[in-house]
């Protein structure tokens, strides 16, 4: 503000001006001058040295005030050369002599409102009194364009300092004459009217005036008196001293003020001599000071306490000047990192283009990762943002071309693209769990209840992490499927994948970005394919981990469970620790022993055994069929499977433990009735609920209804293919009544049943689907019954085995080689492991001590070469658990006995004769009621397991637990023992 009140004051508008030339030679007599002239740059002596005008505005309302200044500047040019002459005599004149100046003696008064007029300054005032204004125009006609210009004085009473708008002002232009002059003060400054435009008058001061009385009152014409500067010393060392720090001072203000170089500029121009005196009233002029201490200086005619004074001012200048950079400085530091940031990346775009390195993709890249991240900000960790904020700046850098680039590519988008920080919400409501289980899975009552008991204490504890489960059981049992249920029923995303096999470390953790085709491990892909960072993941076959080549899966799985040490998992890829706490695991297993003993320490084992046939019957109609039925497009009322057919297809094609291949086998069965109901003209609108939840599923784990369906196309083609040929066997086998349009080459089927009327007229189709057809459906059993005798002969006894499949049973069978004296020796088949081997060895010798006590004269172990057969196909055997069959069976040709009829048993025996506890009570129990065995034998260490099992399982069944041997003897070969029947 102040700096704007001394522009105001002390430059004349450029337009107005009119800049008297000054002679270079003249110039250079000043060294004052040239210093100042050094402080404007190397043009200062050019400018100085021609004729200057600062008329840029050429237009026709300015014509006035150009003649006006032309006209001054010729004059001004006179009193130059004037003053050139005069220069001698008067070397403290503050402008040229001119002759007429002399002569005004007496003058009109201006009154200026805001500053004093300093000699050799332009000052634009506004003149409202008319009177005046005219006086003026006539004394500028006339060849004496003079006035006295005199400061207004403050109204008594009133603080100088503060600023009252133009009160005063008006005031002043309504007194006239001696209210008038009361108000001025007495010393003033002789100024040449150079131009009047309106009421515009601009003034060139020149010198001092000092009023001595009033002439006239209106206008108000004073006497003065022409005022000189006392005379002084040039080379007094105090003055000058003084004038060097003015002068200085004013370099450093210059300096900072670009302003000021314009007043250097316009000043230098046209004033001539520049002396002590003047330069005093240049530095008063052009500092921002309050009006009175300007007046002071103009008042004060001694040169040294004028410099003194203006000293003052400047120093006060310099002051405000560096304030003034102090504030400009603190704004600019305010000016954030951010925007400095955007100012420098558009230039560094700038650049780029310029040099063809910019490519829009590139923008385009970086804005599409920015807005990734941008809805994810508030919840990514802030050492991931930073991550991406580096890849970004440096994917900015990088020749799109390079490989780098690509490298960089690919990881922003993996890292951009994870569910930083985004949960499903948990849903621990058990009710709404039991209900999808029920939903989901027949039975597994124990199993269920697990889970309930999992998410109950979830729910109390407000979160299901840190929880390893791992379902174990025989193949085909639910696992996966109930994996998935679980997941439903929290509410968690579901994603899947196998272990079984799996050698590379990499797999689960990741290669490091620098391989080529790198990617990140399984759980990362997880987490970008499921979009939540809380999803259930099935970690399938962990029982069949491979051993890695470089580094252990196992423990790279550790890594990855453990929830001590999987908040911070660190994907070699992804290079940036990620949380997977909040992430349920769910393992499956076939065999828990398998598993590696750190991983198993660490989960919850919910083992599933198998199911019995009245279990499967369930299954198959509540659960396998329905779906199948929908993925076949089939509706309820087109199709019939009896209970027989049902019993039968358990029985005779699907004895395995899981329901797996029952579930084939039953797609079969419903395929082969699609065909046949389509052949028979039916067309059934697409199942939208079955569409639907197909679409539904995520895209990482084909359902399996999809597989249904897949696999339906592949069977359905070859078995259209078959019926293209009417020589089919199967065409022919199937009671179907075929009706191919002729262009395709299909001759017409052949009705076996007679049925064609059916095929006309019915409007609804069915496919029964009996015992008697069911061959036709799925071919022929695959399994006799596992039983085979209905009495075991001599030497044969069933045995129940546990495998990974589940529970079996089987014969073991032995017979005689060859007999004689000393010949007795042992010869073993089957496939057996060191184990059983050397049960088998066992088996020999308590079965001979057996026999020499309840027959000592029998030498049939002293005297016969035994051969030892466990069949049951090419699978290799292993397991302490066949110790008591074994003997049971070489007792039996001993005595040349058979056992008890529907009799199975289990269990090891020691060389006492102690039976020792078996694993798989429930499989074992299953598979022997699968084979309508009576009577089982368990060691009686085996009853708690067996007690457990559900009554449906245990219903019928006579069962013996043994401590010995003996025991079994009595059981096996007399009848009459005591049993417990459940
Ligand atoms: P696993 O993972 O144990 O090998 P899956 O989970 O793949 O077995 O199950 C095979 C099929 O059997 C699935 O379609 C599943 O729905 C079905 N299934 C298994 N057990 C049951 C059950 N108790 N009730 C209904 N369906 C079942």
């Amino acid at each position: 503000m102040l700096r704007a009140a001394a522009a105001a004051a002390a430059i004349f508008p450029a337009r107005f001006a009119a800049a008297p030339a000054v002679a270079a030679a003249e110039e250079l007599r000043s060294p004052l001058l040239r210093v100042l002239g050094t402080l404007r740059g190397g043009r200062g002596s050019v400018l100085l040295g021609r004729r200057a005008r600062f008329c840029s505005n050429s237009s026709a309302s300015d014509s006035e005030a150009v003649a006006a200044a032309a006209e001054a500047e010729a004059k001004a040019e006179d009193a130059t050369v004037a003053e050139g002459e005069a220069d001698g005599k008067a070397s403290s004149a503050i402008v040229p002599t001119n002759p007429q100046i002399e002569d005004c003696l007496s003058v009109v008064a201006l009154p200026l409102p805001h500053r004093p007029l300093f000699p050799g300054f332009y000052m634009p005032v506004y003149v409202k009194d008319q009177k005046l204004l005219q006086a003026l125009i006539e004394n500028r006609k006339r060849s004496a364009p003079y006035a006295g210009a005199f400061l207004v004085k403050d109204e008594e009473g009133t603080d100088p300092n503060i600023v009252t708008g133009s009160d005063s002002e008006k005031s002043i232009d309504d007194l006239k004459g001696k209210d008038l002059l009361k108000r001025l003060h007495e010393v003033g400054t002789l100024a040449q009217i150079t131009s009047i435009q309106g009421d515009q008058v601009v003034l060139l001061g020149h010198r001092r005036l000092r009023i001595t009385e009033m002439v006239e009152e209106d206008p108000l014409t004073v006497k003065v008196d022409h005022l000189k500067e006392k005379p002084y010393n040039k080379d007094d060392d105090v003055i000058k001293a003084t004038s060097f720090e003015v002068i200085s001072t004013l370099r450093e203000v210059l300096r900072a003020s670009s302003l000021w170089k314009d007043h250097v500029q316009t000043y230098t121009q046209h004033i001539g001599d520049f002396n002590y005196p003047r330069l005093a009233d240049f530095g008063a002029a052009i500092s921002g000071a309050n009006k009175f201490l300007c007046q002071e200086v103009l008042e004060e005619l001694d040169v040294y306490k004028r410099l003194k004074l203006t000293l003052e001012l400047v120093k006060k200048e310099m002051e405000i000047s560096k304030l003034q950079q102090s504030i400009a400085k603190a704004i600019e530091e305010k000016i954030s990192g951010d925007q400095r940031r955007y100012l420098l990346n558009e230039q560094l775009k700038a650049i780029k283009k310029e040099l063809g390195l910019e490519t829009d993709d590139k923008t385009a890249l970086s804005a599409k990762f920015r807005e990734r991240i941008e809805s994810k900000k508030d919840k990514c960790p802030s050492h991931v943002l930073q991550v991406i904020e580096e890849e970004l700046t440096k994917l900015q850098l990088l020749e799109a071309s390079s490989s780098e680039f690509n490298v960089t590519r690919n990881y922003l988008d993996w890292l951009t693209v994870l569910p930083w920080g985004n949960y499903s919400d948990e849903n621990f409501d058990v009710h709404h769990a039991q209900k999808i289980l029920d939903e989901d899975h027949y039975g597994l009552s124990d199993v269920k209840e697990r889970i309930l008991e999992f998410i109950a204490v979830g729910k109390l504890r407000g979160t299901s992490q840190g929880k390893i489960i791992c379902l174990s059981g025989p193949p085909g049992v639910g696992k996966t499927s109930i994996g998935r249920s679980i997941a439903r029923a929290l509410n968690r995303q579901f994603y899947r994948f196998s272990v079984g096999g799996l050698a590379d470390v990499a797999e689960i953790k990741g290669h490091r970005r620098t391989y080529v085709g790198a990617m990140p491990g399984k759980m990362v892909q997880c987490l970008k394919s499921v979009g939540t960072a809380n999803p259930l993941v099935l970690i399938d076959e962990i029982d069949k981990l491979g051993r890695g080549h470089s580094g252990d899966p196992a423990s790279a799985l550790l890594e990855l469970l453990d929830p001590e040490q999987n908040v911070n998992f660190l994907d070699h890829y992804l290079d940036v620790p990620i949380d997977l706490s909040k992430v349920l695991f769910v393992c499956t297993a076939n065999v828990i022993e398998m598993i590696p003993n750190p991983l198993l320490d660490r989960m919850e084992i919910i083992a599933i055994a198998g199911y019995i046939t009245d279990e499967k019957m369930h299954i198959a109609r509540d659960y396998l069929e329905k779906n199948t039925r929908e993925a076949c497009g089939i509706k309820p009322e087109q199709v019939e499977v009896t209970e027989a057919a049902l019993l039968a297809l358990i029985e005779n094609y699907c004895r395995e433990a899981g329901v797996r291949n029952l579930q084939k086998q039953i797609e079969k069965i419903y395929r082969k009735i699609a065909l046949q109901l389509v052949r028979q003209g039916v067309s059934n609108e697409p199942d939208q609920e079955a569409l639907s939840i197909t679409e539904n599923e995520e895209p990482s784990n084909a359902t399996e209804k999809d597989e249904i369906l897949k696999d339906a196309a592949v069977e359905d083609a070859s078995v259209t293919s078959n019926m293209i040929n009417p020589a089919s066997e199967e065409a022919n086998e199937l009671n179907i009544t075929t009706e191919a349009p002729k262009e395709d080459g299909v001759s017409e089927g052949k009705d076996t049943d007679g049925a064609k009327e059916d095929a006309a007229d019915k409007a609804i189709k069915k496919v029964v689907v009996d015992s008697s057809n069911l061959g036709d459906f799925v071919g022929k059993p695959v399994f006799q019954a596992e039983r085979i005798y209905e009495q075991t002969p001599v030497g044969v006894v069933m045995g129940l085995a546990w495998t990974a499949m589940g529970g079996s049973t089987l014969y073991i069978e032995t017979t005689k080689v060859e007999e004689g004296e000393g010949k007795g020796a042992l010869v073993l088949t089957g496939q057996l492991g060191d184990v059983m081997k050397e049960s088998a060895q066992i088996a020999q010798t308590v079965g001979r001590a057996i026999l020499l006590e309840k027959d000592p004269d029998n030498q049939f172990f002293a005297n016969s070469k035994l051969h030892l057969h466990v069949p049951a196909g090419a699978t290799p055997k292993d397991g302490p658990s066949a110790g008591c069959t074994m003997i049971t069976s070489m007792l039996s040709l001993a005595m040349g006995k058979p056992v008890k009829k529907d009799l199975a048993m289990t269990g090891e025996v020691t060389l006492t004769g102690r039976i020792l506890p078996i694993g798989g009570v429930k499989e074992k129990t299953i598979a022997a009621r699968r084979s309508a065995i009576k009577t089982l034998i368990f060691p009686s260490a085996n009853k708690r397991d067996f007690d457990e099992l559900a009554s449906n399982v245990k219903e019928g069944l006579e069962v013996h637990f043994v401590d010995t041997y003996s025991e079994i003897y009595d059981l096996a070969f007399q009848s009459d023992a005591g049993a417990e029947t459940s």
